[in-house]
């Protein structure tokens, strides 16, 4: 009885997945906070793995934590998470959720896409189109496009290319990465040392500060 009981658990994501209440209740299973006086980036678990919290936190009506409007930039239907340089930037620039949602987006996007590298992604059809369609943007439509630029370049999600908040210009995902612990974007090269908590560079061999050996590089 137990077996069985474990197994038509384990067949459950499959089949029930395609639902929107149904996927719900698979994201019941991870991990919650239990915040009773507001949800700051101290204490609280959902702020600090930079998603939102919802009716299964224990939190209630003190929560402030800011995560709980990314639809304000990703879109009301969207799924995504905010890409960990976003989160950081977030965080650092934004006290509350009002002013998140003070945010001008416009000047975001006119952020990104007059940094010195949005011109090289022409050669993407994703982001071609986009700035196609955003030089005869009709006002109506303005909002969802922009949210469209920001899920491709803000979320965890979509494309392979990052906004770096550090570096104020277009990031490739190969080439760089955001160190959540340093707070800042990194070379491909470097990898965040556990031995004294900072980033080190180099492939081979260890952290010049402490020895310790990368365990990113550590099969060469
Ligand atoms: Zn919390
Ligand atoms: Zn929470
Ligand atoms: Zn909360
Ligand atoms: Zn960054
Ligand atoms: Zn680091």
């Amino acid at each position: 009885m137990l077996n069985e009981d474990y197994s038509n658990e384990n067949r459950k994501p499959k089949t029930i997945r395609k639902t929107k209440k149904n996927s719900n209740v698979t994201k019941n299973k991870k991990k919650k906070c239990n915040c009773r006086s507001g949800c700051s980036k101290r204490s609280c678990y959902c702020y600090k793995s930079n998603s939102g919290c919802d009716s299964t936190c224990g939190c209630g009506p003190s929560c402030q934590n800011l995560f709980n409007h990314l639809e304000f930039f990703f879109g009301e239907d969207s799924k995504c998470i905010a890409n960990s340089c976003f989160s950081d930037w977030l965080v650092k620039n934004v006290k509350t959720s009002d002013a998140l949602q003070n945010i001008n987006r416009e000047a975001l996007v006119k952020k990104i896409i007059e940094c010195g590298r949005f011109s090289e992604v022409d050669d993407d059809e994703d982001f071609k189109e986009w700035s196609q369609k955003w030089k005869q943007i009709e006002v109506d439509d303005k909002i969802s496009h922009m949210q469209k630029l920001f899920r491709m370049l803000l979320s965890n999600d979509a494309t392979t290319r990052y906004f770096s908040f550090c570096n104020d210009d277009l990031a490739e995902e190969d080439c760089d990465w955001h160190c959540s612990i340093c707070k800042s974007c990194r070379d491909w090269r470097e990898w965040h040392c556990d031995g004294c908590n900072k980033c080190a560079y180099g492939t081979s061999g260890p952290c010049q500060r402490c020895e310790r050996k990368s365990e990113m590089f550590s099969f060469w």
